[in-house]
């Protein structure tokens, strides 16, 4: 089908190298309290219709201050997903937390019956996860942490500005995370954010990411909390500000090429389309796909002679499969901390501890879709799933 590699992926707006050359000539690029970080963080609260913004060097960064902000005992338990990030996992080990991983429904997001089960008397957080730009039922998690009193925290790395029931994914939550890192819809190449109504959470966020300083306290220095340094820099606020006046844009873009590739998919015979949940105007963080089971490698080569570059399987097993940490005591030092506080089998990962996701992964495909592939290109992606799909039917 093509020859040559597709379009590349231009996310920075020139205003980008205006605002970071500014930054750069201005001596200073301290992001705490720093003109182009507030000005961020309050252009980024007011997209979601949030409280408050805070700003952090990564994704996983972000969802480590969030889970520290709940200030959770060692041994705590928290609700997430099997098909995502490493960066969704890392943070509850290190702030002392019990991973407990609840299975997906078909369209790959948590199902909320799986969550409920997880939920115990030790659990002090859902992490739900937005896979893909699609969603996970939110709305019915939420009304599951009310019910038992526990917090829910949104993982929307792969979701920003995407909209579940007519609400941005992030708002559903006590607190909503977005990664900046150079993959995801709103890049500044590394970078984070949270968002809360809640003034005491981000009070806590604000704390933890600046190694628990009290900078109001005047007089000797006072560190109220034990806190990291997860501070982003003037370039991160620079680079990402001006992202905000095109996002609706970038995902427009994406859903148009995604519909092209959807047309594709119902007219290959063995493919199915990987459908959002009812109510989620989707995102296309990418595209993902499926195929038979156990015939993702197949494709991904045939796809690859025809020009398409995928990924089979996306992270090809569920992630408590993926981290040694979780498998072999690969956590701090010769102890299992924190996995040895798990009781009733939490903190043991057999590989089918959450069979529907692992079957998935099986048949899933990605292709990396983003909002600068022209629609030549997109068409030339479909006609090749059409054409692969129907060389291995025939
Ligand atoms: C990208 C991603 C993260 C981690 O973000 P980083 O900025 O790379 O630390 C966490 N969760 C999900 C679902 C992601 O896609």
């Amino acid at each position: 089908m093509r020859s040559g590699p597709l379009t590349a992926r231009q996310p920075f707006p020139e205003e980008a190298v205006r605002l970071a050359t500014e930054a750069i000539r201005s001596g200073t690029l301290f992001g705490v309290g720093g003109p182009l970080t507030e000005r961020f963080e309050s252009e980024f609260a007011a997209f979601y219709g949030a409280g408050h913004a805070v700003t952090v060097s990564s994704g996983t960064a972000a969802i480590h201050t969030a889970l520290a902000a709940l200030d959770p005992d060692p041994g705590a338990e928290v609700v997430t997903a099997p098909i995502t990030d490493a960066g969704s996992v890392v943070p509850i080990l290190y702030q002392g937390c019990v991973p407990v991983f609840a299975d997906v429904a078909d369209h790959l997001g948590m199902d909320p019956a799986a969550v409920e089960a997880c939920v115990t008397e030790r659990t002090v957080a859902i992490l739900a996860v937005h896979p893909f730009g699609g969603a996970t039922d939110v709305r019915a998690l939420r009304a599951i942490a009310d019910r038992h009193g526990i917090a829910l925290l949104e993982d929307c790395s792969q979701a920003h500005a995407t909209r579940l029931h007519g609400e941005f994914l992030g708002r559903y939550g006590h607190i909503g995370i977005y990664s900046l890192q150079q993959s995801k819809h709103m890049t500044a190449g590394e970078g984070g954010v949270c968002v809360t109504d809640d003034d005491r959470l981000a009070e806590e966020m604000r704390l933890f990411r600046d190694k628990g300083w009290d900078r109001a306290g005047g007089g000797s220095r006072g560190y109220p909390r034990l806190g990291l340094n997860y501070r982003a820099s003037e370039l991160v606020a620079a680079v990402a500000l001006p992202q905000l006046g095109t996002l609706e844009d970038v995902l427009a873009r994406r859903r148009a090429s995604a519909a092209i590739l959807d047309a594709a998919v119902d007219e290959a015979p063995g493919v199915t389309r990987w459908a959002p949940p009812a109510g989620c105007d989707a995102s296309y963080w990418c595209y993902p796909f499926f195929v038979p089971s156990g015939e993702t490698a197949r494709w991904a080569e045939a796809l690859a002679a025809e020009g398409v570059p995928t990924t089979p399987g996306y992270i090809g097993e569920p992630i408590y499969s993926c981290m040694a940490a979780l498998q072999e005591g690969g956590t701090f030092g010769t102890s299992r901390y924190p996995l040895d506080l798990g009781v009733d089998g939490r903190g043991d990962y057999p590989p089918d501890l959450c069979p529907r996701a692992r079957e998935a992964l099986t048949r899933l495909m990605i292709f990396w879709l983003h909002e600068d592939h022209t629609k030549d290109e997109v068409s030339e992606v479909a006609t090749a799933i059409v054409k692969v799909a129907n060389t291995f039917a025939s």
